[in-house]
């Protein structure tokens, strides 16, 4: 596999796509490999952009049908999975594969790329804090802001299977601290 991967895993509401978005605009050899779910659009979510929004049966189809690298169901009814058709069409246009994946998923990928991924756990600064960022975007219902800080004391605890853990308090020093790491990365 000789081309270079980046891959961001966090619970939910740690800042792994405000994190991703600065970044790409600062380089311009990326492309972010969009995911499929099973789960429904939120308000402003594009279809082919965000993600590519795929009904349960539709996914099921796909997963029969071996398109994924990987897929993980990471709550209870909603899928989540890589399309091998991204990681082709990334490649083809000779650019790095960005991921932002649940923890499962990311080191799967990292199995998968080898020493061509660089894997980055993005640290919110406390459980409560996470909470309150996941309240404050404003996106999920409070049954779904549950099922995902159900998850993230679990998913907190796999910070150490990463190459590198980015503790997103201070957005700004976060961000640079990124940007730093990638850079190393990317001059390898
Ligand atoms: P994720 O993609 O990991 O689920 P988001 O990037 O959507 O997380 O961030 C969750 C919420 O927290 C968003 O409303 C975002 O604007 C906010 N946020 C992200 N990073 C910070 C930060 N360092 N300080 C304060 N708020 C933040
Ligand atoms: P959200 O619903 O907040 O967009 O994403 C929920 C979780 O699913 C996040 O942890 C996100 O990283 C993860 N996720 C998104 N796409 C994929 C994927 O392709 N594979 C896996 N394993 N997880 C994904």
């Amino acid at each position: 596999m000789s081309h270079k991967a980046i891959l961001f895993s966090a619970p939910s509401g740690s800042g792994k796509t405000t994190i991703i978005k600065q970044l790409m605009q600062y380089f311009d050899c990326f492309e972010f490999s969009i995911s499929a779910t099973s789960r429904q659009p939120r308000n402003g979510e594009r279809d082919g952009v965000d993600y590519h929004f795929l009904t349960p049966d539709e996914f099921e189809r796909r997963v029969q049908a071996g398109d994924f690298v990987e897929w993980e169901e990471v709550y209870a009814g909603m899928r989540y999975g890589t399309l091998k058709s991204e990681i082709e069409r990334i490649g083809e246009q000779g650019k790095v594969v960005i991921f932002d994946v649940d923890v499962n998923g990311g080191l799967n990928l990292k199995r998968y790329f080898g020493d061509a991924a660089l894997a980055i756990f993005v640290m919110p600064p406390s459980i409560e804090v996470l909470e309150q960022r996941l309240r404050t975007r404003g996106t999920e219902s409070e049954e779904s802001i549950q099922k995902r800080l159900g998850r993230s004391s679990k998913e907190l605890g796999e910070a150490d299977k990463f190459d590198v853990t980015i503790v997103n308090d201070d957005l700004e020093r976060a961000v640079s601290q990124t940007k730093k790491v990638v850079e190393q990365f990317l001059e390898k």
